[in-house]
């Protein structure tokens, strides 16, 4: 991994203004960690925690994310890559639009060619749809391991969904990071 390049790349992300996010937006949330282990970890895009420190997944869903992810890999920050589809916080924090998608992806293209990671877990519908180019839900999509460009992707459930969705999601969401921990040990 070239740092300098990621550090380049977070610069001009910075200075982004190729959509509408930018004109709302407090910070812009280009992404955050190691990447020693061989795990990129990419959500949806900030919400309003995220938008105000301008890290990634701080709020409640990064929590958990954290928990679940030092739990079943043994993991933290520092071991692993995270960003987002999108660098800044749809207001509301709707989805973002497919134009604002179009207009970041060359930034989360970049990042994963910088992190090369082994493995990248895709949280939720629209990180995962993104990155395997596909209209499926979650749903159907998890609890398999897929391949894109050469690389291996986990999809699993959005922290956040698991928040509403108490045990039975945050259970499929340990067996998905069971899934990668296992890529990772063969590698
Ligand atoms: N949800 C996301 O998808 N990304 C964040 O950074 C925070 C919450």
């Amino acid at each position: 991994m070239s740092s300098t390049e990621l550090a380049e790349l977070r610069r001009e992300a910075l200075a982004c203004v190729s959509c509408a996010l930018s004109e709302t937006r407090t910070t812009v949330v280009f992404g955050a960690g190691g990447t020693s282990s061989g795990l990129m970890v990419v959500g949806e895009g900030p919400g309003r925690d995220e938008d105000l420190s301008g890290e990634p997944f701080v709020g409640r869903s990064g929590q958990l994310l954290d928990r679940l992810i030092v739990e079943e890999l043994g993991l933290t920050r520092r071991d692993f890559y995270i960003a987002n589809v999108v660098k800044c916080r749809p207001p509301g924090n709707r989805d973002p639009l497919p134009g604002e998608i179009a207009a970041c992806a060359t930034f989360l293209d970049r990042q994963v060619s910088l992190v090369d990671p082994a493995v990248v877990v895709t949280l939720g519908n629209v990180a995962t749809r993104v990155l395997l180019g596909t209209d499926d839900g979650i749903t159907k999509l998890r609890g398999r391991t897929h391949e894109w460009n050469g690389r291996l992707v986990v999809p699993t459930f959005h922290p956040a969904y698991a928040l509403r969705g108490g045990g039975a999601v945050v259970a499929q969401m340990r067996a998905d990071l069971v899934r990668a921990k296992r890529i990772l040990e063969r590698r």
